[in-house]
């Protein structure tokens, strides 16, 4: 379809849409589409009825016209009564036709708004549902797409292009049909730069899918060599490796840049044909032309050539907003595809008769593991059994499974086989609300939300007094840093707090101190490498600990030398469990890793 200066960004896009063009995965989108949008149907389709009644009606000045110049060039005498009657006819029309395009805008706008409601709380529903695992899998940038930029573009379509498609549907097609009923030969010369037009149309699409997803590579090429130069500019600054570094970008954007040209440049060529075929000058010249020559031949009226001449001018804008609805079309289905591929993700099972746990008792029974569901288990029959008022360490080499073990606790994700028990009771028949009044977690990637540092803290318990605030504080060994920034407790997260990665993890812990939870989950931070900071954190854990039932996963061996048991785990399996005394006692992995540890810590110092 043509492309002027306006619509260059209608075929050409900047940058190649997140669009696998493949012809199924075209229909699955549609289909996406068409399920979303189900539920305001009748009002899209109303708006379509009434835009087909206006664009109709919109017609009528080209036939007024006809008529106009049969009346005032005709034989007879002009009959005043009647030009003003067509005047009037073709004045009725027009309001008619903009008062129905008005009303179609609103019906699409009412169905819009109501769409938009609707996905975003179901959106927003679904959210909630998810299990915490699929969040620590999720980028917030993939979320904000589905919940903001996805809605936005299946605005476009549902508030506009619906109503502007039907007018460049009905219009031009009403038109022809118009010229049809004066003279087929008025209806072809309307239509004869079309093909031209069509040819280097399907020319230009050719290979169009696989354009796509070659330039969509190059872009995801360019955007990891953007992700690599950026994360790693300290390490490359440092070594003094810039240029190389950037050299790898340069190289990313340039096979771009070539793909890009070399897709661009013969659609250019081929734009500047069809934007030819259709632009206005030749569209008139060809429709005078045929139009004189008709007359002469007697096939038609002058006037009669005029109308055709006005009803092929329409065609060019027509044929714009066509392509436009396409691109606004492929976007939306796109963004719906995604929404759907969300709100499908399975939610965390909910009971339907769910049981109070009796106690804060944790029991890890048979306890096996899998990611994707395949026989890769990241654990295997783990048993395990954390009494109240005590302390359990899990200890292990990266990837033993210690965090997936921990995270079964509060349901970031649920068995694959065997069960976890909190106070007797399977964790999937607790209701979640109750789950997590029980189980708290402080994690090692905390996150602080912007909003004041009190607000940070009255998370899990917002009608906390300021005495129990401070206490909390005062316990994970953070009051006095809070207390020494400009608004104290008020200061705001990110604005003027600002917190290292060890007071970070100490208001975390805090706010689980406050939350006051039976049972905490605690992944120790291992970051903070200043001993003042680690010794501060290891006070804080202590006081977390008392008449609590903790699991802790433990880095720094140091740290829970003093834990009720400490557990093993070796790839995803319990291999060793008892005291650290015990353990050492007894020779195996854990005496090595105790032993490595202190060298390690002795070397240290
Ligand atoms: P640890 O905490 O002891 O370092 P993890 O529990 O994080 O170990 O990991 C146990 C195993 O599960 C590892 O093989 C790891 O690669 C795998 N794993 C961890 N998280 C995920 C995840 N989100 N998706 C798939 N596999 C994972």
């Amino acid at each position: 379809m043509t492309v002027t200066a306006d619509s260059a960004d209608a075929t050409v896009p900047e940058h190649p849409p997140e669009v696998a063009e493949s012809r199924s995965e075209q229909r699955r989108q549609a289909e996406s589409l068409r399920e979303l949008r189900s539920p305001v149907r009748w009002w899209t389709r109303s708006g379509v009825l009434v835009a087909a009644v206006g664009a109709l009606s919109t017609l009528v000045p080209f036939a007024g016209i006809a008529e106009l110049g049969r009346t005032l060039l005709g034989p007879g005498p002009v009959e005043g009564g009647e030009v003003a009657g067509v005047a009037a006819v073709v004045a009725a029309a027009l309001v008619v036709g903009w008062a129905c395009n008005g009303l179609a805008l609103c019906l699409t706008h009412v169905a819009d708004a109501r769409l938009q409601a609707l996905l975003r709380r179901r959106i927003v529903e679904h959210l909630g549902k998810l299990p915490l695992g699929w969040y620590a899998e999720t980028t917030s940038g993939m979320v904000r797409k589905a919940a903001q930029d996805d809605i936005e573009d299946i605005h476009h379509l549902t508030a506009h292009h619906d109503v502007e498609l039907t007018g460049a549907i009905v219009l031009p097609l009403g038109g022809v049909a118009y010229l049809l009923l004066l003279d087929w030969r008025l209806a072809l010369l309307a239509l004869v730069t079309l093909p031209v037009y069509l040819v280097a149309y399907a020319k230009m699409m050719r290979g169009f899918g696989d354009k796509m997803i070659q330039l969509d590579a190059g872009f995801t090429r360019v955007s990891a060599a953007i992700v690599e130069f950026v994360h790693g500019i300290t390490v490359v600054k440092a070594f003094g490796q810039a240029n190389r570094a950037h050299q790898s970008y340069s190289r990313a954007v340039g096979k771009y840049g070539e793909l890009y040209a070399g897709w661009v440049r013969p659609i250019l060529r081929l734009e500047a044909l069809t934007s030819m075929a259709l632009a206005a000058p030749v569209v008139a010249l060809v429709s005078l032309t045929g139009g004189i020559w008709f007359t002469a031949q007697g096939w038609v009226t002058p006037m009669e050539a005029l109308a055709e001449v006005l009803v092929a001018m329409i065609i060019p804008s027509t044929l714009l907003t066509l392509n436009q609805a396409v691109t606004a079309q492929r976007k939306a289905g796109a963004a719906a595809a995604r929404i759907a591929a969300l709100l499908r993700t399975p939610t965390l099972p909910i009971a339907e008769n769910p049981e109070e746990p009796q106690g804060h008792h944790v029991e890890f029974d048979q306890v096996s593991f899998s990611y994707d569901g395949s026989s890769a288990n990241a654990l295997t029959g783990v048993s395990l059994e954390c009494r109240p008022g005590t302390v359990t360490a899990l200890v292990g080499a990266s990837g033993a499974g210690k965090s997936t073990l921990a995270k079964l606790v509060p349901r970031f994700y649920d068995v694959t086989s065997g069960a976890v028990r909190l106070g007797g009771v399977d964790v999937r028949q607790i209701a979640p609300d109750v789950l997590y009044r029980k189980v708290g977690f402080v994690l090692q990637d905390v996150r602080l939300l912007r909003g004041t540092v009190a607000d940070n803290l009255r998370l899990g318990r917002p009608d906390a007094t300021d005495e129990e605030m401070i206490a909390a504080t005062t316990a994970a060994r953070i009051h006095d840093r809070i207390r020494k920034l400009p608004r104290g407790y008020d200061s705001v997260v990110g604005d003027d707090a600002v917190f290292s990665g060890g007071e970070a993890q100490r208001v975390s812990i805090a706010r689980a101190l406050l939350a006051d939870t039976p049972v905490l989950v605690l992944d120790e931070a291992t970051a903070y490498a200043d001993p003042e900071s680690e010794s501060e954190i290891q006070d804080a854990l202590s006081a977390v600990a008392r008449g609590r039932t903790v699991l802790v996963i433990a880095h720094r061996l140091a740290s829970i030398t003093g834990a009720d048991q400490i557990v093993l785990l070796d790839g995803g399996r319990v291999a060793e469990r008892g005291t650290h005394d015990e353990l050492v006692a007894a020779g195996g992995r854990y005496t090595r890793m105790w032993h490595a540890y202190s060298n390690a810590e002795e070397s240290a110092r």
